[in-house]
């Protein structure tokens, strides 16, 4: 037993050596001169599988490297039939499309193992063909997903040749006449591609996919910086996988959007400890190369991928040829390509390759059951200040996985997130030197870049930046204009057209969010609310009106009291003519009179309720009961006017009111005399332009016709204002008047607002720091940085609470009542006591006419002896007049009763009729 099993193990060992592959095994590879890089790693490849004698421990691999040239496909077969007769176990390469397809009829024809590591468009399924380089289908799903993360409606393709034409078909199909705009344009051949950029530019593309060959890669980017196709605003998505092997540094500050892909990965650690190797064995010398090949001194940034998958490529079959070995006796042969015949391992090697999977340096290399490379990873890099940056990776079933994403919602960590993105972009942010958005910095040193700068504008954006982590620079828009639309030519002009003309990145300054300049630049959300109102000088206190101790009732109530005075006179005169008890007996000592008397003659009724009116009273007093009615419902009617009358007295004459000619924009449209303007192409403009309100477009008829009330900037209106004693309006933002109004006293808001709106910060069309950007002033809105900032710059720097003072003047306590608020009162008693004086005159002019007609003395002695009397100013007594008969009955009168006794006896009428006398006790 134990001796049969020693032969069973000896037979094996026999056996395993009589089927063993031979001590050296051959393998071709096809180069162009000026594939040394490619060279260089066959060698090392094949040198590795040697030294590692776990991958092919009982042969070694010799390198049949052969140069060849591009398109020569006779001497290629010439070189291919060569290395065939050496009995060579595979072919490698060559790279260029015609020879190479020479290559492979060849080796399928005899059956022999080719390899290639070459984009090929036309990669099929060969009977002896592998191909290493990924698929053209599967790679061109790569750009269309990464347009479509980066959200691009619109971008121009850039190629070199055809083949890079069909390479983007995948992303030419996606244009849609909705959705996608592409357009294709094809780098001009003679190494001058300035002119193809610069018309890309002029057309306003920012959106590029540029393919093209490594060779000339720097040199289109080059050119395209040097056009200005490199700002950073436009972005780039590069197709070259190489794109880390050229120097990019003069592209990473600019801030242009580079993505690019990368098969092969420069942190990988197999990638560096394999390069390592490589420099170790040319150091030591321990394999033969030629001096052109040692000085390559590849690194991670200059490995192409061709280099990578032609070591790949090695490494693969000598881990295939093992398998080979372990299942079949593998014998090499020599072929004659002029002969029939083939190696009959050939298929198996194949087959061996396919199926197996590694990880190479061109990541993990599989192979679908067509033949083609699948289930590679590719890189996304981003060129970044600090160099390329990878920020996600692409695998083709999976597709696209940034690590960070373009855009999306506004939520927790969403600053965060955008700071990455926005954390190397310089800004160019444009602003106007508008109070208290933007001012020139007053200092004593020369000022230079944003230092000149201040303002809530300003400091706006710095809190921004402190936020998102961007780099900016201001420049100031020295026309002044914001922006507006013209209607017949249908450009813009002012901040908005240098956005959209890619001067400036941001614009920030009272800028305000309009529907017109919505469909020209994207705004962030509103950091200010406000509306137009009108700003005019301060109205002026009214002197008070002569007559204003009749304000307290209106004209209505004066006339009604008036009338109801009259009334109830007339009333009383009536009433007490109806009512029996007040017809009274005038001689109480004459029991039976023949005459009654009634006390409220129609004067006594006037003189009685006017005496109740004012509150003085009078003699009469009403006897009977409707008159007493009447008298009480009087002074009850009384109480309450003279208490309301008083009550109101006191607040009429103390507060003193404010006289301004306009009110509201409705008394500006009214009239002409004071003119009214607005900022030229701003949107307070526009709203006139606008709007439908009929008293709206009456003002900006106005305004049209009168093209001298617009200006050039918000100061400049105010100083309109100011100086025009009171002929100019200027209508103005609410924000920019309560500005105004801290530090200019004698102007002031005249009525409410016309409208609603917001300012923000403006930025060109879909831009992609939007979200970002309104994310953070949301963000300062809450934690009541932009409050702070707005009671900063309105009310505090800059003269701001000058005018607090003043306005603080007008109200608090009551003043005392100076003449002109009481000189009506003195006016109507002066009138008052001038009409009796009149009234006096004519009453003594009437009883003296009365006298002289009816004693028929002459009028005008009688008079002067009257006003002698007057005049004399002394005496109350004085002599009535007579006619000349009675002057006898009188001396009879005082012959009869004696002198003493007719001088106090007087005729018993006024008129001293003759019918008898009164003693004068009487009549007192
Ligand atoms: N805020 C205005 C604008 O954005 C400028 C001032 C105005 O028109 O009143 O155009």
């Amino acid at each position: 037993m134990k001796y049969s099993c020693f032969a069973v193990i000896i037979l094996g060992l026999i056996a395993q050596w009589s089927l063993a592959l031979p001590d050296t095994i051959p393998i071709g590879g096809l180069f162009e001169a000026s594939e040394e890089a490619e060279l260089l790693a066959f060698r090392h490849s094949v040198n590795k599988i040697n030294s590692d004698r776990s991958i092919l421990p009982k042969s070694k691999l010799t390198a049949k490297a052969e140069i060849v040239t591009k398109h020569d496909s006779f001497s290629v077969a010439n070189k291919v039939c060569q290395l065939l007769g050496m009995g060579v176990a595979g072919i490698f390469g060559p790279s260029s499309e015609t020879t190479s397809e020479d290559v492979e009829s060849i080796c399928d024809t005899m059956e022999v193992p080719h390899v290639e590591t070459r984009w090929d468009l036309y990669q099929r399924r060969g009977t002896m063909l592998l191909n290493l380089y990924p698929h053209p289908a599967a790679l061109a799903r790569v750009y269309v997903d990464l347009v479509k993360a980066w959200r691009w409606k619109q971008f121009t393709v850039i190629y070199e040749d055809d083949d890079g034409l069909v390479r983007l078909g995948e992303l030419l199909k996606i244009y849609d006449p909705k959705g996608y705009t592409v357009t294709v344009r094809q780098l001009d051949q003679e190494g001058n591609y300035r002119y193809i950029l610069r018309k890309i530019k002029r057309s306003g593309e920012t959106n590029i996919v540029l393919d093209c060959s490594t060779e000339i890669l720097y040199e289109v980017l080059k050119q395209a910086q040097q056009v200005g196709l490199m700002a950073s605003h436009h972005n780039y998505i590069i197709t070259n996988p190489d794109l880390h092997t050229i120097d990019l540094e003069p592209f990473q500050y600019g801030g242009t959007n580079i993505t690019g892909v990368q098969l092969i990965d420069p942190d990988d650690p197999l990638v560096n400890a394999t390069l390592a190797e490589w420099a170790e064995t040319e150091r030591t010398g321990r394999v033969r190369m030629d001096e052109s090949l040692l000085t390559l001194n590849i690194t991670s940034t200059t490995l192409r991928v061709g280099t990578a998958l032609m070591y790949d490529a090695v490494q693969m079959f000598g881990r295939a040829l093992h398998q080979l070995d372990s299942s079949q006796n593998v014998r090499l042969r020599a072929l004659d390509c002029n002969t029939e015949g083939n190696w009959e391992h050939g298929f198996s090697l194949i087959n061996f390759m396919r199926v197996s999977e590694m990880k190479g340096l061109s990541g993990v290399i599989h192979f679908d059951n067509q033949g083609f490379r699948t289930n590679f990873v590719l890189n996304i890099v981003e060129l970044t200040e600090q160099g390329l940056n990878q920020i996600g990776t692409w695998n083709s079933s999976e597709g696209l996985n940034l690590t960070r994403s373009h855009s999306g919602s506004i939520g927790s960590g969403y600053i965060t997130e955008h700071m990455e993105s926005l954390q190397n972009k310089t800004f160019i942010i444009l602003t106007a030197l508008s109070p208290p958005y933007g001012y020139l910095r007053h200092s004593s040193t020369k000022l230079s870049g944003n230092d000149r700068f201040e303002g809530f504008g300003i400091d706006l954006i710095h809190e921004i930046s402190l936020l998102l982590g961007f780099n900016y620079t201001f420049r100031i828009q020295h026309d002044g204009v914001y922006g507006s639309l013209n209607r017949k030519t249908g450009q813009w002009n002012g901040m908005i057209r240098e956005l959209m003309d890619y001067r400036a990145d941001l614009a920030i300054t009272d800028l305000t969010i309009t529907y017109d300049r919505e469909g020209a630049a994207d705004f962030t959300m509103p950091f200010m609310n406000l509306g137009i109102s009108i700003l005019y000088k301060k109205p002026t206190k009214e002197p008070p009106s002569l007559f204003s101790f009749l304000s307290p009732f209106s004209r209505e109530v004066w006339m009604y009291m008036l009338a109801a005075y009259l009334g109830v006179s007339i009333l009383l005169f009536f009433m007490a003519r109806i009512s029996p008890a007040e017809w009274n007996n005038p001689y109480p000592c004459i029991e039976e009179p023949d005459t009654l008397e009634n006390q409220f003659s129609l004067k006594n009724s006037l003189w009685f309720t006017i005496g109740s009116l004012m509150q003085q009273g009078s003699e009469i007093a009403p006897i009977g009961v409707s008159t007493r009615m009447v008298a009480g419902i009087w002074w009850f009617f009384t109480l309450i006017m003279v208490s309301s009358y008083t009550a109101n007295l006191a607040a009429f004459l103390t507060v003193e009111s404010m006289s301004t000619p306009i009110k509201n924009a409705e008394d500006l449209a009214k009239q002409n005399v004071i003119k009214y303007g607005a900022k030229r192409d701003g949107s307070t403009a526009a709203f006139f332009r606008d709007s439908n309100y009929s008293t709206y477009q009456r003002m900006w008829e106005f305004m049209v016709n009168n093209p001298d009330v617009f200006t050039s900037s918000n100061d400049e209106g105010v100083n309109r204002v100011k100086n025009s004693n009171g002929k100019y309006a200027f209508l103005m933002e609410s924000t920019s008047i309560e500005y105004v109004v801290e530090r200019e006293c004698d102007v002031s808001q005249v009525g409410g607002l016309l409208d609603a709106k917001g300012y923000g910060i403006a930025m060109r069309k879909d831009s992609s720091y939007r979200n970002a950007l309104s994310a953070a002033v949301l963000k300062l809105q809450e934690v009541g940085k932009l409050y702070a900032l707005k009671v900063k710059w309105w009310k505090e720097k800059r003269g701001g609470g000058a005018c607090r003072d003043d306005a603080s003047k007008g109200s608090g306590a009551a003043s005392e009542l100076g003449l002109p608020n009481v000189g009506g009162v003195f006016v109507v008693l002066i009138g008052g006591v001038a009409l009796a004086c009149v009234i006096a005159w004519l009453e003594l002019f009437w009883k003296v006419a009365m006298n002289s007609i009816k004693n028929k003395t002459p009028f005008w002695s009688e008079i002067k002896e009257e006003i002698k009397f007057v005049f004399k100013c002394h005496g109350s007594t004085k002599p009535v007049r007579k006619k000349e008969d009675e002057k006898e009955e009188k001396s009879v009168a005082e012959e009869e009763l004696g002198e003493e006794v007719a001088a106090d006896i007087v005729p018993l009428s006024p008129y001293a009729t003759p019918y008898g006398y009164v003693k004068k006790e009487r009549m007192t």
